[in-house]
């Protein structure tokens, strides 16, 4: 079966969240399958300059507005998987991330930036780009790839099927409507049963209408955005679309993430050889400057630090936690007035909370494997990444019971769950952790529990080629 995942980014390249760990590591795991893949991309700086031994498969000419764009055919740097990058440099070369300009303003052309990944998928998947290679199935990740979905229903010139996987439903793609002629589009599609979302032009309702199968990152999260609460207000349009939505849950790169072999950590240590993990751990604590108590729990954030990943209702409970004997290691970059609170608490509590407002991940290695918990007191989760790093290196998870949180992280098994998003909730899963951390034979148990928990995408994989396949058997024969 082929293939082409399209998508705006991919570890190690570019990487803004989860998406970018997802979009490296799946189609690896589908190709370990016996499946033919292909990447598409859009020629960023680091796509341009990190992909090997790139040819021009297709001058494409002038289109979105921009004088010269090509199609190249070239390898990843390190899976050497074959990917497409669509080099259109009026559109994508430019500094600052894929979305956003240096400063955060949103750029003023992702329309034209997103739709033409969209089209160019469409193009390869009716022959005309590159007629070598015919994906059986497309498979778009968020609103950034989901007009590919759109141009294959309206244009029909393909036999391919489409996936479209959201991995995160509050980033919708909106655009002014009056925008709608760039989209070479036709104008029956301007209307609340086409891509209108209010007045707006929604790229995601691209995906959401017009894709054969629907997919997110957890099953929790699957049932989630059909509800008013989580549904960002398109949970009617996926309430409509019924059979077709369904969760798959992310896997994580095993290899990258595993404390038996991690170069980026003080000792490695695996689940019968704990003790390489207590060296982690005084070594953090060193490197960070906190105190190096055996009896504190160090509990650590890697995270972007917004709204949605409730680091506030952290942030109230962390006075009182301080006192009860809980270290705290913050690793993030996002919203000022969080950034800000951080500093703040680290100020207020030397040698007890570290904070370091950046980008790394090494030392995101090394938080993970020196500290005892790792916090994720999500709003809403679609998967979350970082809650299974821990249990990969016996990091105890404290989450909110919500999205791939709630599936992948066991009650008093695995980890400590909290339902309510309040800070005394949290606080009280913490104090659990604390508690269950005074019997070391206990929290041992814990921690090989968590250990052995099957993280890999083999599982996932395995699930997302059954579903190519029904996503084929309904576009009709194949
Ligand atoms: P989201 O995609 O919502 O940001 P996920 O948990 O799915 O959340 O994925 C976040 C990814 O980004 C993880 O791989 C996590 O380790 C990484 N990450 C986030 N912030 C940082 C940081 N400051 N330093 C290093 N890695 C980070």
């Amino acid at each position: 079966m082929r293939v082409l995942h399209a998508a705006a980014e991919v570890f190690p390249l570019v990487k803004t969240g989860g998406l970018a760990d997802v979009v490296a590591a799946l189609p690896l795991a589908l190709a370990e399958q016996g499946a033919d893949i292909r990447l598409l991309l859009p020629g960023l700086p680091a796509v341009m300059d990190g992909v090997q031994g790139a040819k021009t498969v297709i001058d494409i000419g002038s289109c979105f507005g921009a004088m010269r764009v090509r199609l190249l055919l070239a390898r990843m740097p390190r899976t050497k998987l074959p990917v497409y990058v669509v080099d259109a440099p009026y559109l994508y070369r430019r500094e600052g991330s894929p979305y956003q300009t240096v400063a955060g303003q949103e750029w003023g052309d992702n329309l034209q930036r997103f739709a033409l990944l969209g089209w160019v998928a469409a193009h390869l998947a009716a022959g005309d780009a590159d007629p070598r290679w015919l994906p059986d199935v497309v498979h778009a990740h968020d609103w950034h790839a989901a007009m590919a979905c759109a141009y294959m229903a309206e244009h029909a010139a393909s036999p391919a099927a489409t996936v479209f996987t959201v991995h995160n439903l509050a980033f919708q793609g909106l655009f002014p409507m009056h925008d709608w002629a760039l989209l070479g589009m036709g104008s029956h599609l301007m209307s609340p049963a086409g891509l209108e979302f209010h007045g707006q032009l929604s790229f995601m309702k691209a995906g959401l209408k017009f894709a054969d199968r629907i997919t997110t990152v957890s099953p929790t999260y699957a049932r989630e955005i059909a509800t008013t609460e989580f549904g960002c207000g398109l949970d009617g349009v996926i309430r409509d679309r019924g059979a077709a939505v369904s969760g798959v849950i992310n896997g994580i790169d095993t290899e990258i993430w595993n404390p038996a072999s991690d170069s980026a950590i003080a000792n490695r240590f695996d689940a019968e050889r704990l003790a390489g993990k207590a060296e982690c751990r005084r070594a953090l604590q060193t490197e960070l400057g906190l105190v190096r108590e055996d009896s504190a729990l160090l509990l650590t954030v890697i995270s972007r630090l917004t709204a949605q990943k409730g680091l506030d209702l952290l942030l109230a409970a962390l006075p009182d936690l301080v006192t009860q004997g809980v270290q705290f290691a913050v690793q993030g970059t996002g919203e000022p007035a969080l950034e800000a609170a951080f500093r703040m608490a680290q100020q207020a509590h030397p040698g007890k909370v570290h904070m370091h407002l950046g980008y790394d991940e090494a030392r995101a290695h090394r938080l993970v494997a020196g500290a005892d918990v790792i916090a994720v007191p999500s709003r809403f989760e679609p998967c979350g990444l970082t809650q299974m790093y821990g249990l990969r290196y016996g990091t105890l998870p404290v989450v909110r019971r919500t999205g791939g949180l709630a599936d992948t992280v066991a009650d008093g098994s695995t980890g400590f769950l909290f339902d309510e998003a309040t800070p005394a909730a949290l606080r009280r899963a913490v104090e659990r952790a604390l508690l269950a951390r005074r019997d070391p034979a206990a929290w041992t148990a814990l921690q090989r529990r968590a250990m052995a928990q099957e993280l890999s995408w083999k599982e996932p994989a395995q699930q997302y080629l059954r579903l190519y396949a029904e996503a084929r058997g309904a576009t009709g024969p194949a």
